[in-house]
């Protein structure tokens, strides 16, 4: 594996492998890597003969009061977990690479962002789409790897590509799990021992929601069944619990339309979110 923290370098390599009729799987991440970003690359593994992964906490996306300077960080680790998992390239820029001025021009997410992690974060997801545009323009993948853990931003990225004719394929991941259902994130570790615990009864909520509704097709009673429980049995504070549509985001119109039951819970360091996509062949 080698590892890349200028553009110009990248390109490089990005350009020797279409030269030579490589295919290349992107994985963007934002670092601190485990299982669940270990699973998007085997899936690029497997499908493509160049894997770069790229590692960048993107400034766009968090907003004023959020961790962007206390987000966990940690290259080396994230360098031997790279190799081992089967990286080619580890692209690791620093902020002023990826963004050395402001031309001004910014990109805006559509009506998908005025719901669930985009009402409560604002301008998230274009800050989500402005890295994401800069990436796919720099390493100009065949697939791109995405995880279904964050639903929104996959739904999202999803409608720019297709929108704006991006030449690339987008490849949904379904989220790896901890063995008592809670979802990998990076910022487990901000829990407390008390918090961890509690925390793996997010799945259970949303299950228990997402088994209600498909027997009763009723979004509101499984949407109070999910939000009880993680009242009950957690001390975090729900920030939302929402039923809809996947993957347009609006409210659920037809008994075949997929769904997705998502929530996001505000723990005392760490803001936690996770999901099920109950589609129609079942989940
Ligand atoms: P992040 O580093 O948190 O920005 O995540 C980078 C990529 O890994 C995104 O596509 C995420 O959806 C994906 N990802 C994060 N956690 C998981 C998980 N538990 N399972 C599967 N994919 C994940």
């Amino acid at each position: 594996m080698i590892e890349i923290n200028t553009i110009a370098l990248l390109k490089n390599k990005v350009n020797e492998a279409i030269e030579t009729g490589q295919t290349i799987g992107f994985v963007p991440t934002m670092g601190f890597l485990h299982e669940g970003h270990m699973t998007l690359v085997k899936h690029a593994r497997a499908e493509n003969d160049l894997v770069i992964m790229s590692v960048f906490v993107n400034p766009a996306q968090f907003g004023p009061n959020e961790d962007f300077d206390r987000y966990p960080r940690d290259i080396k680790r994230d360098s031997r977990l790279a190799k081992e998992a089967g990286v080619d390239v580890l692209f690791y820029p620093q902020v002023d690479e990826i963004y050395p001025q402001d031309g001004g021009i910014t990109i805006q997410a559509g009506q998908q962002s005025n719901v669930l992690c985009g009402a409560s974060r604002p301008g998230h997801f274009d800050g989500v789409l402005k890295i994401v545009t800069k990436l796919f323009h720099i390493v100009q993948p065949t697939r791109a790897y995405f995880g279904q853990k964050d639903a929104q931003q996959l739904a999202i990225i999803e409608t720019l590509v297709n929108d704006y004719n991006f030449p690339l394929e987008i490849r949904r991941v379904e989220t790896v799990r901890e063995e008592d259902g809670l979802a990998k994130s990076s910022r487990n570790v901000f829990l407390s021992i008390r918090e961890r615990e509690e925390a793996s009864v997010l799945q259970k909520a949303i299950k228990l929601g997402i088994e209600h509704y498909s027997n009763k097709r009723n979004a509101n009673q499984a949407i109070a069944i999910t939000k009880k429980l993680i009242e009950e049995k957690t001390s975090g504070k729900i920030d939302y619990v929402e039923l809809l549509g996947y993957p347009s985001l609006t409210k659920p119109s037809t008994a075949e339309e997929d769904v997705i039951l998502a929530v996001a819970v505000f723990f005392e360091k760490a803001r936690l979110i996770d999901n099920i996509i109950l589609t129609n062949k079942g989940e």
